[in-house]
């Protein structure tokens, strides 16, 4: 960056009065903006996107401005520097592009009906009205909507609302904040109210397409997050009231409009009585996640994108804390283990990833940063060594000193680390920018060197990698007392090894507990010391091997074929975790398979044996009463007992399906899916078929229309695979929201991939229309590279996408996902011979 861009430098808003008159009939926005504030400059930039201007004026004096499309922006002559009033006409399409101000479609009885609502992270406030629309350019706002109101729909915003008048809707006047978090909506809505302990009111609304208690979940948990918080932060929530809304069209999985947060309907709305526990888990940490932005992010602001971090890596850490809080007994600790640890782990393994903090300035660029790997799951792994650094006590005083200092302003990653830093009397800058600046993490190699016990760090890559001789302050977590809080060098000789193990009592571990953002290369003599006490271990620390092992057969630095042969070892766990990390290694294993081949009938005895005995303890169905761990592993192992055509098993399924055609969605939704996959792959015709694509298109529990397009997808009907394609653009049936996981489903299904390649390749023009502007569209390319594995797909998807490079946005994703792609098939070709030897050793 040579210059600032940063419209905030030449004029400083202090508050708008925004007017906006919105037609679903005609799909056009008609506004007005007034906007005072001090100018900084005689011209000044104000942003605005797809909006026809028809007047400015400064002071009450009409001007001519300048286009600026470059900026996202119209440039104004202002008489003078200082206080100025501009006032600005204009109007815009209503467009369905699930960004700035668009409609969300929905039946209710056969009816089509829409809301309308509002996603304007990041850059998409200047959608729906001029403004700064920079996150430090906060101010004061007042709201005015009038719509084409039909009786009993109402509207809801940031603000309560203050009074009717000629069918004009007034909120009141908004705390400073910034443009992004500014969120309307309006249509035909249900809710359901309650009140804090300190008063704040808590709403979910919903369309009317669901059942009203549908709703319940999402507003306990809400109500109970924000007491939490207000406790934890030691800080009010700031604001009169706490909508949660879902919307039925939205693109990422919630919005945290400061007082009315957004969600997509299946990360809101469940069926009390038939939704599985981890979807409930699911849901209540997207809750957590955004009431904890109403603090970090909403009260203080970082100030400018490449802290994005703060808002995010904050509140992907905080979702844990605050359910593990109100829900101890859902130890949901794990469920980071089992997503964020090994999402973070395998992404920023592979060489030109970004760092968490990086500079941006392109909007599409900053789209791009929300990548969940990275700014969410790394900067969450960071944040949790942070914590573990200096302790709760020391983390609340720091963050009320933070906010306390900040609030209704904007900070810096710097500002954050003093704060913490003075809570805990340490240097956390200097530990955590090593993390927080570089890219990648390091692999902690544990070795005895002449009798001697060492550790030495060096950066950890997943196919090509340079080495830039990176280092890391990585906390070591031993459980030996003789090793250092900290490795802030290369390499830490320990001393004599066999005086450290006789002391100790027991084998020599680094990380345990496995919140450090790094892995852990054993020799020899440790890891078979570890592995003869393996029951001895937690279940966290069982998948932290399992979890480490398979980095490194991915890193080449052991072979996967050792990794097969510990799985076995594992396969009695009762843990979830345990039996996530070993289905993990397992799932892997079927990229070193051609379909139908016999090292594929192999792998599939291989999945029976590991599967068998867990699928005949827990049966098919749900029972009551039985403990987390087992409600959360079922799942697991009858997913391995169809990959591997277990005879019985594919039986019980057909019966179940059989017995409940008439009302699948009531089939339990923890193993239904299993159920109609099993259906769809084993006994599949086009009636069946047919019953299902009609109930997905009527259904609206979303945990249920998530397991009819997951089985769906699992024909092995080439017919039927052309139907789905066929569907991929029909919004009636695939909302765009969901268009992902259809491509991703049948992507990933052997008989169905070459059909869905051809799709995206021969429509991408339309994709990119419909899709592109929203930060989840990388995500295409992302699923694409997670599956493929052979050097043809390689070739294809060079060939492809390599020419997209310089489109804003796309670039870091698919230079990135072009070595995936190549370190895998160089691993499936090196190694698949030893994996499927070691594969058969097990099955004999
Ligand atoms: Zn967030």
């Amino acid at each position: 960056m040579t210059e600032s861009t940063h419209l905030y430098d030449l004029f400083h808003p202090a508050h708008y009065d925004i007017y906006l008159d919105i037609n679903r009939e005609t799909k056009q926005i008609s506004g007005k903006t007034t906007i005072t504030g001090d100018a900084l400059a005689t011209t000044i930039g104000i942003h605005q996107k797809f909006l026809k201007i028809q007047q400015v004026t400064v002071d009450g004096k009409a001007v001519t401005v300048t286009d600026d499309p470059a900026a996202e922006a119209i440039r104004i002559p202002v008489p003078q520097t200082g206080n100025v009033t501009l006032a600005i006409d204009y109007t815009a399409p209503l467009t369905d592009s699930m960004m700035g101000i668009y409609p969300s479609y929905y039946d209710v009885n056969g009816e089509q009906k829409q809301i309308i609502g509002t996603q304007f992270e990041t850059t998409a406030a200047r959608q729906a009205f001029p403004s700064i629309d920079e996150p430090e350019a906060k101010a004061t706002f007042d709201l005015a909507i009038k719509f084409d109101e039909q009786p009993g729909e109402m509207v809801i915003s940031n603000m309560p609302e203050t009074k009717v008048e000629a069918g004009v809707h007034y909120f009141d006047t908004t705390v400073k904040m910034s443009t992004y978090l500014i969120a309307f909506a309006f249509g035909d809505l249900q809710s359901k109210m309650t009140t804090t302990k300190s008063g704040v009111q808590v709403g979910v609304f919903a369309t009317k397409a669901h059942q009203a208690n549908e709703l319940d979940f999402a507003l306990d948990i809400a109500k109970r997050s924000i007491e939490f918080y207000e406790d934890f932060y030691q800080t009010p929530y700031p604001l009169p009231h706490s909508w949660q809304l879902a919307l039925p069209d939205f693109s990422a999985g919630a919005m945290e409009n400061w007082g009315l947060v957004t969600y997509r309907e299946a990360y809101l709305v469940l069926d009390p009585d038939n939704t599985s526990f981890e979807t409930k888990q699911r849901v209540a940490t997207v809750i957590a996640h955004e009431l904890a932005h109403q603090w970090f992010g909403d009260l203080v602001t970082m100030k400018w994108w490449d802290d994005l971090w703060l808002n995010e890596s904050f509140a992907n850490m905080m979702e844990y804390v605050a359910i593990d809080a109100i829900e101890p007994d859902w130890h949901i600790w794990e469920v980071f283990q089992t997503t964020e640890a090994p999402m973070a782990l395998q992404r920023d393994a592979t060489d030109g990833v970004q760092s968490v903090h990086v500079q941006v300035e392109d909007p599409a660029e900053i789209d791009a940063l929300f990548d969940s790997a990275i700014v969410y799951a790394k900067g969450a792994r960071m944040l949790v060594m942070v914590r573990a650094l200096i302790g709760d006590d020391a983390l609340r005083t720091g963050l009320k000193a933070y906010f306390d200092a900040h609030k209704f302003g904007n900070a810096t990653g710097a500002d954050l680390w003093s704060a913490l830093g003075t809570a805990a009397n340490m240097d956390l800058k200097s530990v955590m920018n090593s993390w927080l600046e570089q890219p990648g993490y390091p692999v902690l190699t544990a070795a005895v060197v002449d009798g001697q016990l060492t550790v030495t760090q060096q950066q950890f890559f997943i196919g090509d990698g340079t080495d830039a001789k990176r280092q890391w302050q990585v906390p070591l977590s031993s459980n030996y007392a003789e090793v250092p809080e900290l490795l802030t060098a290369s390499q830490v000789t320990l001393g004599t090894y066999a005086d450290l193990r006789q002391a100790n009592g027991q084998p020599f571990r680094l990380n345990v507990g496995n919140n450090s953002h790094a892995i852990v290369k054993y020799d020899d003599t440790l890891l078979a010391d570890i592995l003869d006490h393996i029951t001895e271990l937690t279940a966290i620390d069982q998948l932290q091997l399992l979890q480490d092992q398979r980095l490194l057969a991915e890193g080449r630095q052991i072979s996967y074929a050792d990794v097969v042969a510990l799985l076995p070892r594992f396969a009695a766990s009762e843990a979830t975790v345990v039996n996530d990390a070993l289905y993990q290694v397992a799932g892997n294993l079927k990229k070193f398979v051609t379909p139908d081949s016999d090292a594929e009938k192999q792998l599939q005895q291989f999945f029976d044996r590991l599967s068998a005995a867990q699928v005949d303890r827990l049966g098919w169905t749900p029972k009551a009463g039985e403990s987390n761990d087992d409600q959360l592993t079922r799942p697991y192992v009858l997913s391995a007992a169809l990959y591997a055509k277990n005879a019985q098993s594919v039986a019980a399924a057909h019966e179940l399906f059989t017995a409940n055609r008439d009302n699948l969605a009531g089939l339990p939704a923890a193993t239904r899916y299993y159920v109609l996959a099993n259906e769809v792959t084993n006994f599949s015709d086009a009636t069946v078929f047919d019953q299902l694509l009609t109930d997905y298109r009527q259904a609206t529990d979303a945990s249920y229309k998530a397991d009819l397009c997951a089985a769906l997808t699992t024909t092995p009907d080439a017919k039927l695979i052309a139907k789905l394609i066929a569907v991929f653009e029909d919004a009636a049936t695939v909302k765009p929201q969901d268009l992902r996981a259809w491509y991703r489903g049948v992507l990933a299904n052997a008989k169905g991939q070459q059909a869905a390649w051809d799709w995206i390749r021969q429509d991408w023009a339309w994709l990119e229309a419909t899709v592109g502007g929203d930060m989840e569209f990388t995500t295409f390319i992302t699923v694409t590279a997670a599956i493929f594995h052979t050097p043809e797909r390689l070739a294809e998807f060079k060939e492809f996408f390599e020419p997209k490079i310089p489109t804003p946005g796309l670039g870091r994703e698919i230079k990135m996902d072009t070595k995936v792609i190549a370190s895998r098939v160089a691993l499936v070709e090196d190694e698949k011979a030893a994996v499927n030897a070691a594969v058969a050793q097990v099955v004999q």
